[in-house]
């Protein structure tokens, strides 16, 4: 049976990188009838937050990666690695060094080779009591190759590779030793994760030789990078999930438009529903390539998946995003008003944080205007004073506040002026919501009523 593993270090929010990366083991595992397992690698106390785990966990169940085991936790697992630590000293593939950081470097700059450990303690028969760091005995001469589910066939020369630490002097399991050891208790038979750890790879594939046992597949994702093809990093890029998902993404379309971060069906269909896209997903399939992680192609498809909500769910969806402001009280009256313009609403947006700018001009009591949209079409238009004047008038007599007969009671106006209904519109529509775009105008009145509507023009003429 097919077993895959998403196993993130809890040391940031999580990243849309790692999303992409559990929801292709995810798809695998589902579309395999296998199972899928998470594990939290919370070894290096220092960078991991306890805070950070829950993140992870909240994001991938709003995302839907359900997982079938786990959340097991490396830091409640340390005897298994110290086990397995044990034996590959008893067995001879690994070794006790007590060089300091300071030696290493000095040793190397002197011998003017190359950077990095030197292998110095390999034959020094040093033991446990050494207090050292516990070092893999790289096998020489040799070399690895494994065929990469998206990269091919890699080959590294051992004579590359560092007798790397798998134990710190202080007892303390390093990343490489942790996740095999783990990988092999759990019966992971396929390794899918960022490409950053390709150099890793060949390191594991001994440990796991050494270790006596078998070997799982490897895939590695290609990275996500930003416009300027720089790798995303949480210090420039917005990266984590959570901001997204506060800024009113669904979980649905970023998931679809994450999956297609570095893959798509053959078909190139673009808009897939999980089952879609996990009946179509192959990891062989994934590019080797870098992808662009772009935000705007990721609006849209936002919009598109809003756009396809039945109106109730809209509502629904956005109702948290209007909760946020002061204004709204989500009374019965409020909640109906919202209900009959959602429909409008939906068509307006890209993700649901855009819904309250939209729909402020109906609730809020205390108008706030777009002072540059003031200026532009009241105060430095000769004839808005004239026209919010004539209007308000107008629409004291309008015998139905609804939008049909407000609109046309401007029409008729616009008409007698000989102006176009947009050049009347904008004044009054900068007058009564506060700037110069918005809902469609009349149906935004009718839910504002006609006092309000009249006190706001008021305040203009
Ligand atoms: N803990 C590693 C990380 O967060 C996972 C590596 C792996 O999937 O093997 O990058």
């Amino acid at each position: 049976m097919m077993k895959v593993r998403f196993a993130p270090s809890p040391t940031g929010y999580f990243h849309v990188g790692g999303a992409r990366t559990a929801f292709y083991n995810w798809m695998m595992a589902r579309k395999a009838g296998g199972s899928f397992v998470l594990r939290i690698e919370d070894t290096d106390a220092e960078r991991n937050r306890e805070e950070w785990v829950g993140g992870i966990l909240d994001a991938l169940s709003w995302l839907g990666v359900s997982w079938d085991e786990g959340p097991y936790r490396q830091s409640e697992r340390l005897g298994l690695y110290a086990g397995a630590a044990s034996r590959l000293y008893e067995a001879g593939a690994a070794y006790y060094c007590t060089c300091t950081r300071d030696e290493i470097d000095a040793r190397a700059k002197a011998s003017g080779g190359k950077a990095g450990y030197d292998r110095y303690c390999r034959d020094r028969g040093l033991g446990p009591d050494s207090g050292g760091a516990l070092r893999f005995k790289v096998p020489l001469p040799g070399a690895t190759t494994f065929v990469d589910l998206v990269r091919g066939e890699v080959t590294v020369d051992h004579e590359n590779i560092e007798d790397f630490v798998l134990v710190k002097g202080s007892g303390a399991p390093l990343f490489v030793l942790a996740n095999v050891v783990d990988d092999i208790d759990m019966g992971i038979t396929h390794v899918v994760r960022a490409e950053e750890h390709l150099p890793n790879t060949p390191k594991s594939i001994l440990v796991f030789k050494a270790l006596g046992a078998e070997l799982p597949a490897f895939g590695h994702v290609p990275v996500l990078v930003n416009e300027k093809r720089q790798k995303l990093s949480k210090r420039r890029d917005r990266v984590a999930v959570e901001d997204y998902r506060n800024l009113g993404y669904l979980a649905p379309a970023m998931i679809n438009y994450l999956a297609l971060l570095g893959w798509s069906p053959k078909d190139g269909r673009e808009f897939m529903t999980v089952e879609e896209m996990t009946e179509a997903f192959d990891i062989g399939a994934v590019g080797h390539s870098p992808s662009f992680f772009d935000e705007k192609k990721m609006a849209h498809f936002n919009g598109v998946y809003i756009r396809a909500l039945g109106d109730d769910a809209f509502v629904e969806a956005s109702l948290p995003f209007l909760a946020r402001n002061s204004w709204w009280a989500g009374d019965e009256g409020q909640s109906a008003a919202y209900g009959r313009l959602a429909p409008l609403v939906k068509e307006r947006v890209a993700v649901l944080s855009e819904v309250a700018e939209l729909v402020r001009p109906v609730f809020e009591d205390q108008l706030s205007l777009t002072e540059a949209d003031v200026e532009k079409e009241i105060v430095s238009n000769p004839t808005a004073a004239q026209t919010l004047s004539d209007v308000a008038k107008r629409l004291g007599e309008v015998p139905e506040f609804e939008p049909a007969a407000l609109e046309a009671a401007v029409r008729g106006y616009a008409e007698e002026r000989g102006l176009a209904l947009r050049k009347i519109q904008a004044p009054l529509r900068v007058a009564t919501t506060g700037s110069r775009v918005g809902l469609p105008l009349f149906e935004t009145w009718a839910e504002i009523g006609r006092d309000r509507v009249l006190e706001r023009l008021a305040r203009f003429c």
